[in-house]
Parts: C-alpha cells; structure tokens; sequence
C-alpha cells in the first residue's frame, strides 16, 4: 500500500463522514482461538492463561514448531526456517499465547511470524556497518549490566532472558541463548552482580532516574522484583523508576495468573507513591494484532493499581511501517491506557535487515502519524545513533544524504564533538551505492564526506 492511498483512507474529514462502525482498534480478539492449532486443540482457557504453562510450552525451533503446527505445518515454511536459524545471531523462543496469534494459512506474509521467525528467503546481507552492541552499552558500563550514559538516568540490565525472543534485538550481545553464530556474554539473574550496581546507584546521587531491563523482567520472580525494586527505592536520589517487560505484549498471563508478580509491582508503586517516587512499567508491542482481550485484562490490572503504562516499539519493514497499522496500533494502545511513548528507528545490528527502514520512509511516517490523535498518546520516533550518540529525534539530523543511506546526528549531551549515525538497510540504496558499500575504502570516504557535510 502507497502512503497517499493510506493517507487518503485516513484523510483530516474522516471524522465527518457520520457514524461508523465499532473502529478496528476497538474491536479485541477474543475467545480460545488458539484452539484452530492442533497442537493446543484440547487446551482449555484456564490451562492455556497460566503462565507456567506458557513457559513449560514455549516453542524454541523449528521441531517445536512442526509438532505443534502437525497437519497445518507446511513443509516449505519449515525448511525456509530452518535454512534462516543456521545464520541466525538470535535463537527462537516464542510462547504459545504470541505463536497463536499468528495467521498459520499464510505465515510468510504475518507481521507477528516476522517480528519472531526468521526465513532465510527475506534475508538480507548485513550492512557493513552493523554492530552486535550497536549502542556500545557494554562499552557505557561502569558495572556489568549497568550503563551510565547520560547524567541523571541509567540503564540496568538484570538478566539476559526472555520469554520471547526477538529478531530486531539491539542485546543480542547477551540475550538468549547462543546460537551458531554468537557466543554471549552472561548477565544472568545474580544478586550478588545487582549490590555491585546498587553499590554504584548509593554513590551516583546525580541519577534520580532507573530503567530496570534485561532481558525482561517478566521472567524475574516476584521476590527479585522485590529485591531490586526496594533496594531502588531505599535511595533518596532515586525518583523514577521504570520496569520493561514484554510481557503484557507476549505473556499477559504472567500479570493475570501469577498474581505475586503483579501485585508485587502494585506494592512497589504504592511503596513509592508514598515517597512521591514514580513507578511504571514500559512495554513493547509493534503490531496491533498483539493486543487481545487478554492483554486488555492484563494492562487493566496495572492501570486499576495506578501504574502507568507505556509503550516503545520498533519501526520494522512489513510489520509496522505502514500509516494504517501504525496508527491502529497506537489507537489501539491508547484505547487501553498504554501510552506510545517511542518509535524506535531499527537499530543497525546484524541479521534483520531485511526489517529495518530508511530514515526517509521513518520520517515520512512520523509526519503522517503526528496529529492523528491526542498528542500525548503520540509516540516520538527516535533514532539510538549507532555509537552510543542515545536517542536522537528522526528529524534532528545534522545531514542525511538519501543517496548513501548516511544520516549524521549530534548528541551535545553524551559528547559535542563526536557524530553518530544511522545507516539505510542496503535494499533501500541504488545498485551502484550498494557496491560502494562493499569496498572499505569507499565506505570510509563516505562517511567522511557526511561528517564534513554536517558541519562536523
Ligand atoms: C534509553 C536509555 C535510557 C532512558 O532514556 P529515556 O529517553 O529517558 O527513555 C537510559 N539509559 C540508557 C543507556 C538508555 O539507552
């Protein structure tokens, strides 16, 4: 679908046309579902809601996946996937719930199969220069698992796992397992690793402001959440803290079902509010079909507890770069109290290009996007420079150069005189520019040209 067709469909006089239907971000997926796959065809809600039997179930190749699929698996699908996961630098975990949802008559085309399983007939070559830390966090660390970057926030990652493993990764570095082309580095779940990091937070009194990552600390238990949360705030610096979980997006039963977990994080905000400290939870979903009756009931849970929610998602080719579902999606999460607070351009990591966008596409989706509703339910789209730059505004570039896919940001608060990046996927650039790109020595005289060009 073209922009303007799009933009046409949801043109500034829709809202005049009389009175429609229930609008499609309204409408929530509902029922057992999941039941149409013949592997869960006997699981009833109560089984299929429990969190332990998501994990216990969760499909982690392509084995997995043909038993579950049975007479509905089509044999080129599989091979296609196989074929995709021996380059892969991020193994397959997917949960029953998020494999569910996918659309099984026509699975090459659905944008949850792309977010999550590989094929090796939409791989791309990598752009040269894609990094597997691409936001150099190891290199920011003043811990293991702790990046101080700007003054007054930092980012702590307190394990590697995840129920669910996503192919657009940007810690791929460290999270899920090895896979044949990566050898990890370990942030496990290790108290003894997070005193080192509260040890740091007691001293750093400028930092008022904790994500707590991973991995996804919706595989922490109830009891470590406690830990690190109290530990958090027993510091009066401290004023903020977020927690990030995919969850409520791949695991909404972990909230429903294991009740330790989520009233765990309502006693903190309590705990917290108390103090005049904010806690919330910040969440990924990118496609609008992630969000089910399930969900509703799972974010309504943290809502009802005064717990705000929020949203980032990844800008990701055929899934999400598309006004209409874009839009749908942050209707969709507003309707259900999730405020959209960033839209990630793609980092520049290896083996998902096929899934990034260009900057010019990202930026002309914005412009489309901004205004379609509350301002506050409008999410920013940034760029994390590669390098380490942070997150920079899409249209705060100092140079973009669409010939060469070349985008300069300056970032004066990590450091004045540095540039940081961003790198269009190769498929975006002409043929002769994607032989450029191949010679090291035309790539250094380009970069260097857009640095000059940025006034740098
Ligand atoms: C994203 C990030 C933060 C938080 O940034 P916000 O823009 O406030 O969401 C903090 N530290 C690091 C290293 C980050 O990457």
């Amino acid at each position: 679908m073209t922009m303007s067709t799009v933009g046409a469909q949801f043109g500034p006089h829709r809202h005049a046309r009389g009175r429609a239907a229930v609008p499609q971000h309204r409408r929530l997926r509902g029922g057992e579902w999941w039941r149409t796959i013949p592997g869960w065809h006997d699981v009833d809600a109560a089984t299929f809601h429990d969190h332990r039997w998501q994990l216990r179930n969760t499909v982690r190749g392509a084995d997995d996946l043909a038993q579950v699929l049975g007479e509905r698996a089509q044999p080129a699908f599989l091979a296609d996937l196989r074929a995709a996961l021996r380059r892969a630098t991020m193994a397959v975990r997917v949960t029953p719930y998020t494999l569910s949802l996918i659309d099984w008559a026509d699975p090459a085309a659905d944008p949850i199969r792309r977010q999550f399983l590989p094929l090796h007939s939409e791989q791309e070559p990598d752009h040269p220069m894609s990094r597997m830390d691409a936001l150099a966090e190891q290199q920011d660390a003043v811990v293991p698992g702790l990046t101080h970057r700007y003054p007054d926030k930092v980012l702590l990652l307190c394990l590697d796992a995840c129920p669910t493993l996503c192919r657009c990764c940007t810690r791929s570095y460290s999270v899920g397992d090895d896979t044949e082309q990566v050898d990890k580095c370990d942030l496990q779940v290790d108290p003894r690793r997070w005193d080192k990091a509260f040890r740091y937070l007691r001293g750093a009194t400028q930092v008022e402001d904790v994500v707590v990552s991973g991995g996804d600390v919706g595989l922490l238990s109830a009891a470590h959440l406690r830990v690190i949360g109290e530990a958090l705030l027993d510091m009066p610096h401290i004023r903020r803290i977020r927690f990030a979980t995919r969850a409520p997006a791949v695991l909404p039963q972990k909230l429903l079902s294991d009740r330790d977990w989520s009233e765990t994080i309502g006693d903190l905000a309590a705990r917290g509010r108390q103090q005049g400290k904010q806690i919330c939870v910040h969440t990924h979903f990118d496609h609008p079909d992630e969000i089910t009756e399930v969900t509703r009931q799972a974010c309504d849970l943290l809502f009802q507890q005064g717990v705000p929610l929020r949203n980032q998602s990844v800008l990701l080719t055929g899934v999400n770069d598309d006004l209409e579902t874009m839009v749908t999606l942050i209707r969709r999460l507003a309707w259900i109290n999730v405020e959209p607070y960033y839209v990630y351009l793609h980092d520049v990591v290896p083996g998902d290009d096929a899934l990034r966008t260009s900057l010019a596409d990202a930026v002309e989706l914005e412009k489309n996007v901004r205004g379609q509703t509350a301002g506050f339910m409008t999410p920013t789209f940034v760029c994390d420079a590669l390098g380490g730059g942070g997150k920079r505004e899409l249209h705060s570039y100092e140079h973009y150069d669409q010939q060469t896919g070349i985008g300069v940001y300056r970032s004066p608060v990590v450091d004045p005189d540095r540039p940081f990046f961003s790198f269009d996927p190769l498929r975006t650039l002409s043929a002769r520019m994607r032989m450029a790109w191949r010679s090291p020595a035309m790539r250094q005289t380009m970069v260097a040209r857009a640095v000059a060009a940025a006034g740098m």
